[in-house]
């Protein structure tokens, strides 16, 4: 099993790493032919309107959609879960999200670069909370709850779904590559193998 990491922009070292340390095989994506060469992904944070450019420019965007509505597995992390919303508010006009998880998210919904903070956040499925950390976080204001497009909510904060599950989709506001706490790379990687 390989998995791969969306590596257009942002942090995706990161979450390399945190793959690798679990003994994961993983892969760089930038290219259609390495995406063909995995069998799961994450799509890591960042800027997402930039990485929405990237998509375009680098040929991902409909070998990704298709992937994924197939049934890739995909753990989605702050931009990364902007990227795959049915709809994006405060975004920029050209941004055209994948639509494949049934949120809208408003992008900086918590506000300002200074305004990034770290909760513990209560996980579904994990004992001990989570250290959730926020930076420039996209805020879910909607959750699809129609059968077929169903998102699961795994946990909230303050009230707010902040981590969400969608099919084999795992969408996060928060970036748990950076909180030093492998759990949710874990379970990703639960799902593939
Ligand atoms: N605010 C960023 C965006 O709109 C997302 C921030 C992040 O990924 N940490 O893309």
């Amino acid at each position: 099993m390989k998995v791969g990491v969306l590596a257009l922009q942002g942090a995706f070292r990161e979450h390399a790493e945190a793959l690798d340390a679990l003994g994961a095989d993983v892969a760089l994506v930038r290219v259609p032919e390495q995406l063909a060469g995995v069998d799961a992904i994450v799509l890591p944070g960042g800027e997402s309107t930039t990485q929405d450019k990237l998509l375009d420019t680098s040929e991902l965007r409909a070998p990704l959609t298709d992937a994924l509505s197939g049934g890739m597995p995909c753990l989605a992390t702050c931009a990364g879960l902007i990227l795959l919303a049915t709809e994006v508010l405060d975004g920029r006009a050209d941004q055209r999200p994948l639509g494949l998880v049934d949120v809208s998210v408003r992008r900086n919904g918590y506000g300002r670069q200074v305004m990034s903070f770290e909760a513990p956040l209560t996980v579904a499925g994990l004992d001990a909370p989570f250290p959730g950390v926020f930076i420039r976080a996209p805020r879910i204001e909607r959750v699809g709850t129609e059968r077929g497009g169903a998102v699961t909510v795994l946990a909230e904060h303050e009230g707010v779904a902040v981590l969400v599950q969608s099919g084999a989709i795992t969408g996060a506001c928060f970036h748990p590559e950076l909180a030093g706490d492998l759990r949710l790379h874990e379970r990703f990687l639960s799902q593939v193998r």
